[in-house]
């Protein structure tokens, strides 16, 4: 496993406070500007990742060392792989650990709008250090429980985490009994090199997800149901 803890990040202040709904010159602005100033002291986003290859794959099963996924849609997408990069970001369990929300309902919903940002930054740290060292062309990536549960269901985590070996020690992340993860701001998944565009929410019904990235494409769900 290979680990990124020096990841640069900054705040867009201005986008927090929009996103907040707050005026720039309120009180409540000011509040939250204190705890900007805290998360850009204490936060430390990180990630991880390993390489992999595939050994066996079928409609709806891929084999990669010791672990399976079970997917149509994932096997669907690693057709015509051989590499992939089990990986994870997080916004950091210091930012946890120093949070100064004390259980005040506004505050938390302001620090994980500030968590969310850190993930981000970790995320996106961590693709481009992707494809600068293997020097990868187009890619896509999916997660346990992303789009409709049947897609890859969240319990494809475990194995996820397998390959990935010991995160808790590594970067500080968890694996609840339900596959959640802690932090709460903590993004797993695979990337892999392909020709195809793809996106979770095109095989996602939920309607009015106000982060949707792409339509509901029929097409392709008619492909992997
Ligand atoms: S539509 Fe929303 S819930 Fe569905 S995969 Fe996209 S972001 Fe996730």
């Amino acid at each position: 496993m290979d680990i990124l803890t020096q990841i640069p990040f900054s705040l867009d202040r201005d986008a927090l406070l929009k996103q907040a709904h707050l005026e720039l010159e309120s009180d409540e602005a000011e509040e939250f500007r204190v705890l900007m100033d805290l998360s850009l002291k204490v936060g430390k986003p990180k990630a991880a990742y390993t390489v992999s290859f595939i050994e066996r794959k079928d409609r709806d099963t891929i084999q990669v060392g010791s672990v399976s996924f079970t997917s149509r849609t994932l096997s669907r997408n690693l057709a015509s792989a051989e590499r992939i990069f089990p990986l994870i970001s997080t916004c950091g369990h210091e930012m946890d650990a120093a949070s100064p929300t004390d259980g005040d309902a506004l505050k938390e919903f302001w620090w994980d709008l500030i968590k969310t940002q850190m993930l981000f930054a970790a995320n996106q740290h961590l693709t481009d250090h992707l494809h600068q060292r293997f020097r990868l062309g187009k890619t896509a990536t999916m997660h346990p429980g992303s789009g409709d549960a049947s897609v890859w269901p969240i319990e494809q985590q475990r194995p996820l985490f397998a390959l990935l070996g010991d995160v808790q020690k590594s970067i500080g992340v968890t694996l609840t009994d339900s596959f959640l993860m802690t932090p709460n701001k903590t993004i797993s998944g695979i990337l892999f090199p392909t020709e195809k565009d793809f996106r979770s929410c095109e095989v996602c019904h939920r309607d009015n997800c106000i982060s949707r990235q792409a339509p509901f494409n029929k097409h392709l769900w008619e492909e992997i149901k």
